[in-house]
C-alpha cells in the first residue's frame, strides 16, 4: 500500500503535461548572476546561452512565462525604479527581437524584512495568481537559481525547478536548494528541451 502511495505521488509530481505556468527567476536563470553584485544596467546584463531560444518555445508551446525577481537593489539606493523599468525594456526588446516574450514582469524592490513580497516570501506569486486567475500552484512551476527560489516554490505548493551549471562554482546553499526542487537542471534551455513536449519529467 505504502509504495504505491508512493508512486502516485512521485507520478503527479513528474507529471509536467499539465504546466501551463512557468515562473521564471531571473539573475542566474536569463543573465549571468553576479556573485556579490547587482545587475543594474542593460550593459551588466549577459544572457545565458539559449535562454530567448527556451522562452519562445514556452511562448509556442502556450504557458505563460512569468518573471518573479528580487531587485534588493533599489532599496539600497544602487538603481532606481526608473532604471529598474528601463532595463526591462531593452530585455522585452531584445526577447521580442527573438519571437520570445514574457507575459509579465513582477519584481520586489524591498529589503529584507519589510514586505511581503521579497522571495522567498508569497506576494509576488499572489499578484501573478491575482493577474492570471487560471493559474495554480499545481499547474505552475518555479525555475530559480536560489535557495529562496525553491523555498518561496515549497511554500506555495509548486513545484520548482533548480537551476545549477555544473560549469560554475555551487551556489551557497545549493544542496538544500536542491533537495526542495523536484528536479535540476544545467540551464533554462536543459530544462525546457527536458520538458517540453514530454508528459514527464526525464
Ligand atoms: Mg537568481
Ligand atoms: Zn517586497
Amino acid at each position: 500500500m505504502f509504495e504505491i502511495i508512493v508512486a502516485m505521488s512521485s507520478e503527479r509530481a513528474n507529471n509536467f503535461s499539465n504546466i501551463a505556468y512557468v515562473f521564471l527567476d531571473r539573475d542566474g536563470v536569463l543573465n549571468r548572476h553576479l556573485p556579490g553584485s547587482y545587475v543594474t544596467s542593460w550593459e551588466q546584463f549577459e544572457w545565458l546561452p539559449g535562454v530567448e531560444e527556451a522562452i519562445a518555445r514556452l511562448n509556442r508551446s502556450g504557458r505563460k512565462v512569468i518573471l518573479v525577481t528580487n531587485q534588493r537593489g533599489i532599496a539600497l539606493g544602487l538603481y532606481s525604479e526608473a532604471d529598474l523599468h528601463a532595463l526591462h525594456d531593452h530585455l522585452r526588446d531584445h526577447l521580442a527581437a527573438h519571437d520570445a516574450r514574457l507575459d509579465a514582469i513582477y519584481h520586489c524592490p524591498h529589503d529584507n524584512g519589510q514586505c511581503n513580497c521579497r522571495k522567498p516570501l508569497p506576494g509576488l506569486f499572489e499578484q501573478a495568481f491575482h493577474d492570471f486567475p487560471g493559474a495554480t500552484a499545481s499547474n505552475s512551476v518555479m525555475v530559480g537559481d536560489s535557495l529562496s527560489d525553491m523555498e518561496a516554490g515549497s511554500r506555495l505548493g509548486m513545484r520548482s525547478i533548480f537551476i545549477a551549471d555544473p560549469a560554475e562554482p555551487p551556489r551557497p546553499d545549493a544542496d538544500r536548494a536542491a533537495a526542495l526542487a523536484i528536479a535540476s537542471a544545467a540551464s533554462l534551455q536543459d530544462f525546457v528541451q527536458r520538458c517540453l513536449g514530454c508528459t514527464h519529467w526525464l
